[in-house]
């Protein structure tokens, strides 16, 4: 065994590992500062918690974040692209580092029991009313921008350069960030030379983060399927052609795509969210209505999942012998929120950064996915900016213990009874989120 390359290797280490002492005073500064703020910061987390905003109608939110924002000395623009919020904080010369924070909540129905669970029933952008809940954590996000920006605020000797701290609407709908772009953001503001974010994530204990090094979320397709037939009495079907039995073929068949078509172990999901058609028991009906969420990594897979779902659909209806003219109709929304790939040197030295300030124990690694993020718009822009989401556990780390021994399962992201624990996993985010833009923005 040579040892010279390993030799050369530990002393390249030694050169090149960092500085300590400038290190722990600053990450002292963050700690002492993060703990005098943390029940202020507590409060705006309830308080967004109890009242959330549905996509594009995060008025109070952005209210909140722009106000926050400038009275920390940033300039301040309202509106960009829709409600989102650009907060520019120049600080001497160097990079300019844009974090970001998604604002919306979703139409679901608290049922967490907490103090400060939401009642709200809030418009949608077409004027539907439904219950409202934070059951994404975006109250977390929104808190964390606020966080990082009075810790940046603080330890201005610290850094060198621009941070643009962006209040994102219409996360969940997908179209904010794309709208935030088309709107300028990248050009009426400082560019970007590295976009990062994070998200709370149900599926990892509070305390625990980490940054995924490469493609970290799926692309996700949205497809609907109208199963028509031909209706009449329940008690004679023989004068019918079934849309019922049709669409429980059709759902079946479906699972075929990923367990059949595909190679094991390429990541995809084919998920029937919703399934409507029928009043009576006992009338067959004309139509069956299905909503369908499409997930993969690979553009030639997204592409194989929605030519599958057709020709299952299409023949299964000319197998019932439906006539030409009430073949199913399937429709393929036209955007494709594309897959989230994390540019992988910025990720590694975020790890890098995470691990020195919260050591090797918290920084465990993370599997990619298959949810979906509009954040990945901020990359794709010509020339490309590296961009890095960062997942921070939400989870109580003693109910995630349980369920390790029990097996039970616990609520997730997109639940009514999803309840990050707040302080652990705030208090993480933040100072994850200002280590990050430190490290980025430090001093040469
Ligand atoms: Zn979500
Ligand atoms: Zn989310």
């Amino acid at each position: 065994m040579n040892l010279r390359p390993l030799l050369a290797a530990s002393l390249l280490l030694v050169f090149t590992a960092p500085l300590p002492a400038a290190d722990d005073d600053v990450r002292q500064l963050v700690e002492q500062k993060l703990n005098n703020e943390y029940p202020a910061l507590e409060a705006i987390y309830k308080d967004l918690h109890t009242h959330p905003e549905l996509s594009f109608m995060e008025v109070r939110t952005a209210a909140l974040v722009a106000r926050e924002l400038r009275a920390l000395g940033f300039a301040v623009t309202e509106k960009v692209g829709g409600m989102g919020v650009v907060g520019v904080l120049q600080n001497g010369p160097g990079p300019t580092v844009m974090v970001r924070a998604d604002m919306d909540a979703l139409p679901i129905k608290e049922e967490t029991g907490l103090p400060y669970a939401s009642t709200v029933v809030g418009k949608d952008v077409s004027g539907r009313e439904y219950p409202v809940m934070h059951a994404c954590a975006h109250d977390t996000h929104v808190t964390g921008l606020i966080g990082t920006a009075r810790m940046l605020a603080a330890t201005k000797e610290h850094w060198s350069g621009t941070l643009i701290c962006v209040g994102q609407h219409a996360e969940e709908a997908v179209g904010g960030a794309r709208s935030m772009l088309t709107d300028g953001l990248y050009t009426r503001f400082p560019r970007p030379d590295f976009v990062i974010a994070l998200h709370t994530l149900s599926d990892m204990p509070a305390g625990q983060l980490y940054c995924i090094e490469g493609p970290a979320y799926a692309n996700v397709d949205s497809v609907d399927i109208t199963v028509r037939g031909f209706g009449g009495h329940g008690s004679r079907p023989q004068t019918t052609r079934d849309p019922i039995v049709l669409t429980a073929q059709i759902i079946n068949s479906l699972q075929t795509i990923v367990s059949r078509e595909l190679k094991p172990g390429v990541p995809a999901v084919v998920t029937v969210g919703t399934i409507h058609g029928g009043a009576r028991r006992n009338i067959i009906p004309d139509e069956v209505k299905l909503e369908l969420t499409l997930r993969s990594y690979d553009e030639a897979v997204a592409d194989h999942l929605i030519a599958s779902i057709r020709r299952i659909a299409l023949n299964l209806a000319q197998a019932a012998g439906m006539p030409a003219d009430r073949l199913p109709v399937v429709t393929v929304a036209e955007h494709r929120n594309p897959v989230t790939v994390n540019d992988a040197a910025l990720a590694r030295r975020l790890n890098g950064v995470f691990r020195t300030w919260f050591g090797e124990a918290r920084v465990t690694p993370a599997e990619a996915a298959t949810y979906g993020e509009d954040f990945t718009e901020y990359g794709r822009t010509v020339p490309r900016v590296p961009i890095a989401i960062f997942s921070v556990g939400g989870t109580d780390p003693a109910k995630w213990a349980e369920a390790q021994k029990t097996g039970a399962p616990l609520p997730g992201n997109h639940s009514a009874l999803f309840a990050p624990l707040p302080e652990p996993t705030m208090k993480t985010g933040i100072t994850a989120m200002s280590a990050a833009v430190l490290d980025l923005l430090a001093k040469k």
